[in-house]
């Protein structure tokens, strides 16, 4: 306990009106994501704010990518306030889109209401109140006359909930975010506020085509039906496949529970002739599904997509006339922070000085923006922590908690203060 991290904490505590005002007014613009509306004007909100708060500001669109375009322009904002020295330099990054907001709400989704201290409306868990607490964890710092001994600086990018490539990616690959100023980073994403988030499974998407042979439906016998073989496919997943991915269990603490094993989602099927149009008596020739293969650390990808091979080529062995064809659609690699990470280690005794407990590390179910700093910038001290509850995320009548908030901007600002040892 510092005299300085008492001045940074004490003014955190009377910065809770602007924290939640900036939070209301980001939920307030529905950055929604499919297609990416309003990403200029939250871009340009989250600059001009920063940029009262001292810092440099720099607008990146992700020229040369395909989903930026005139009518929905992809625009991300990065800006770094430099203390004595530039290194070492803590990124703090959130994503400002936002998934739509769907049926079931009680409360507008864009109104921003702030009652019964919570932050109300899409994206204030994931992740406004986030970005929230990185600006005002940095300007807790200024106020309080602390001059650090680095940098930090902060991003505010797009299409983190459609995979990132124009936002965080689209920063590393064009040495905006690299390990030759980046030090460490942290990512303030719904994941409890007591809890550091050190990574999340893989991801493999693909396509299985199944190919039949066309035959007159009264004499099917003529003919190979595809929708059948995609049948013994399924089958073959859920008798086989399936408990023993559920048998596999990762070292690292993914949460809930039950998504520290590795899972396979059957996202959709479609096969044979359109079932409302007009049905004519003809054998399938062809079936195509999508799956969700999320596989651990320990797996890893060659394994998970050799295993699937196997799995059909077997069907294609002891099966006659199976014959299927399989697509890559997006393979994401697990990523976790390496062990004994300055970023832990400086989170872990903020959350003990500011709440008291830490409740420890865990891995996130889905992916996340971590794989970009890891995987393209070579950033491997990176983690998420941030305020709110991960179940509310993409949920009917998203909330944030200030409390939450304002603990989180505690956190965050202690982190700081000793990553560039500051105090
Ligand atoms: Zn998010």
């Amino acid at each position: 306990m510092t005299d300085i991290t008492d001045r940074v904490l004490a003014t955190i505590d009377t910065l809770t009106d602007e924290a939640v005002a900036f939070t209301s007014d980001l939920v307030r613009m529905p950055t929604v994501n499919p297609p990416g509306e309003l990403y200029e004007e939250c871009a340009r909100f989250i600059g001009d704010t920063l940029a009262r708060c001292d810092f440099e500001v720099e607008y990146h669109p992700a020229v040369g990518r395909p989903e930026h375009t005139p009518a929905h322009p992809r625009i991300n904002v990065v800006g770094t306030r430099r203390g004595r020295t530039l290194r070492p330099l803590v990124h703090l990054n959130g994503h400002f889109d936002v998934v739509p907001a769907g049926a079931g709400w009680t409360v507008d989704p864009f109104g921003g209401e702030v009652r019964d201290g919570r932050v109300w409306g899409r994206g204030s868990c994931d992740m406004k109140a986030g970005i929230a607490a990185a600006v005002f964890a940095a300007e807790a710092i200024r106020r309080s006359g602390v001059a650090l001994n680095g940098s930090v600086e902060i991003s505010g990018t797009v299409d983190e909930e459609s995979g990132g490539f124009a936002g965080v990616a689209w920063l590393a690959h064009h040495g905006r975010i690299s390990a030759d100023r980046t030090d460490f980073a942290i990512i303030p994403e719904p994941l409890y506020v007591d809890r550091i988030c050190i990574g999340h499974r893989g991801v493999y998407w693909f396509e299985v085509q199944t190919n039949g042979r066309i035959a007159h439906g009264s004499m099917p016998f003529h003919g190979v039906n595809a929708v059948e073989h995609m049948g013994l496919l399924l089958e073959r997943i859920h008798a086989d496949l399936q408990p023993r991915l559920a048998s596999r269990t990762t070292a690292v603490p993914v949460i809930p529970p039950g998504a520290r094993h590795a899972t396979l989602n059957i996202n959709g099927i479609e096969g044979g002739q359109p079932v409302d149009g007009i049905q004519t008596p003809c054998v399938a020739d062809r079936c195509r599904a999508v799956f969700d293969r999320r596989f651990l650390l320990e797996e890893g990808f060659d394994a998970t997509k050799a295993e699937i091979i196997e799995m059909l080529d077997g069907l294609a062995r002891a099966v006659p006339d199976f014959k299927y064809e399989i697509r890559d659609l997006m393979v994401v690699h697990p990523t976790k922070t390496p062990d004994g990470s300055p970023v832990v280690s400086a989170l872990e005794r903020a959350l003990h000085r500011v709440l008291g407990r830490s409740g420890g590390l865990v891995a996130s179910p889905g992916t996340y923006d971590q794989k970009h700093f890891a995987r393209i910038a070579g950033v491997p001290h990176c983690v998420a922590y941030g305020p709110g509850i991960l179940d509310l995320a993409h949920q009917p009548d998203e909330y944030c908690e200030v409390s939450d908030l304002m603990n989180a901007t505690k956190v965050i600002a202690l982190a700081v203060l000793e990553l560039t040892q500051t105090a």
